[in-house]
């Protein structure tokens, strides 16, 4: 292999980039800037920049420090550019309002996040239909097709449920039909799942889980894979389209959804959050290992009834995930205890785990799913997404694998004990 032929991996690639970029001062990190405008010596310089000139004039649509994790991000997705947002909601809210208007079709799968479920209902209130349908099989998707849809969107791994769209097949689907393949890869990150090789247009990550990874900062974050053709997509306004056309969409989103709506990621938070996604890999490696160990306990385990982990052979969508990540299955897992075991009774015998909701952080967490952040969906539209009411939703986290297996372990047996 010739020198010229090696190409980095992740870690090295999030690690040296700002020094590479050229920090001031040689700092090899990007310094935290907190100025909230930018001023130039020469007035036609600033008008310049207003007119799309890179460059930064007010804080709301970014900053040096932003812009740091904005050009980290891109490259941990090999995508042409990316945005940064307040949180992942913002960065979710920014792009269908932006990129979708009133009369067209949005093609979801029907197992996603909590909010971003809701956040449907606010689209369906500005005249977007959003049609719900079951991702794991591509046919499915295809049949929702109408004249009006403009984009599919998909998780990676769906949260509690880890149903796992089939990623692949709805890339090649999308591509033919024109359509705006938009992913939310959370629960993966750029670690296990590269959204580019299934043909994502966009893909969407709330930072404030893996990446960030220690539960210390909000953030959201839109990139572009550079793979979707912008020259035809019907609802770019005519003032965003100059320059190269592969930049229209991300130049409309920042325009309408972060400069107009104003859910800008702080220096701060966008420090903090490039500082977790130097240790991304570690973290994740060491948390899979442990969440397929603690899936295995589980499954054996004589009080548990059910468990989804993709992890697991019986796993519907184990075979795709296998090859869809690299061999490991990320960090979340439901189970539900047998129904003699009161899911409350057992949550509050945990030691180690935490009783939380977020997930993606160096902790374990826990909680109990159909009372916390599925509550607001009711008990019938629950039950079409598999939710059962003692399901435990549990995030795990880096702790040494046998303190989360005893744990967990006489948790479910105390309770199984007692009745
Ligand atoms: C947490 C989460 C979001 C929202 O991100 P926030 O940063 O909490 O706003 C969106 N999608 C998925 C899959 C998530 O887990």
């Amino acid at each position: 292999m010739t020198q010229d032929s090696h190409s980095e991996g992740l870690t090295t690639r999030i690690l040296h980039a700002d020094r590479r970029q050229g920090a001031e001062h040689g700092a090899v990190h990007k310094p935290i800037h907190t100025s909230s405008q930018y001023a130039y010596s020469d007035a036609r310089e600033l008008a310049a920049v207003f007119q799309g000139k890179p460059g930064f004039s007010y804080a709301r649509q970014g900053t040096p420090t932003t812009a740091a994790l904005e050009s980290k991000l891109a490259i941990m997705e090999q995508g042409r550019a990316s945005i940064v947002f307040s949180t992942g909601m913002a960065a979710l809210a920014a792009m269908f309002t932006t990129l979708l208007k009133s009369g067209d079709h949005l093609i979801s799968s029907q197992y996603v996040f909590g909010n971003t479920n809701s956040l449907f209902g606010s689209l369906r209130q500005l005249g977007i239909e959003v049609t719900l349908v079951d991702a794991t099989d591509v046919e499915a998707v295809s049949a929702a097709i109408q004249p009006n849809t403009r984009m599919v969107f998909v998780e990676t791994i769906a949260n509690p449920g880890t149903q796992i769209a089939d990623l692949a097949g709805i890339g090649r689907l999308a591509k033919e039909n024109g359509l705006l393949y938009v992913i939310d890869s959370t629960l993966t990150s750029p670690w296990l799942f590269k959204a580019r090789d299934v043909q994502a247009s966009l893909v969407m990550h709330s930072l404030s889980k893996h990446i960030a990874g220690q539960a210390q900062a909000l953030g959201g974050a839109l990139i572009d894979t550079g793979l979707f053709d912008w020259f035809s997509y019907p609802n770019i306004l005519d003032i965003y389209k100059s320059g190269d056309p592969a930049g229209w969409g991300l130049t409309q989103i920042k325009k309408k959804g972060l400069r107009d709506m104003g859910a800008t990621l702080a220096a701060e938070p966008a420090h903090r959050i490039a500082l977790g996604a130097e240790t991304l890999a570690l973290r994740l490696e060491r948390a899979c290992d442990n969440a397929l160990a603690l899936a295995r306990m589980l499954q054996a385990h004589t009080a548990v009834d059910m468990v989804s982990y993709p992890g697991l052979a019986g796993h519907p969508q184990h075979e795709r995930a296998k090859v869809l990540f690299g061999g490991r299955y990320g960090t979340l897992l439901s189970f539900a205890p047998i129904s003699k075991v009161d899911c409350f009774d057992l949550l509050n015998r945990l030691k180690v785990a935490v009783l939380a909701t977020h997930l993606g952080d160096t902790r374990t967490l826990c909680l109990p799913a159909a009372h916390t952040i599925y509550f607001e969906m009711g008990h019938q539209m629950r039950a079409q997404m598999g939710i059962a009411d003692n399901l435990i939703r549990v995030s795990v986290g880096i702790e040494d694998e046998a303190d989360l297996l005893h744990d967990f372990s006489s948790a479910l047996t105390s309770c199984a004990d007692g009745l």
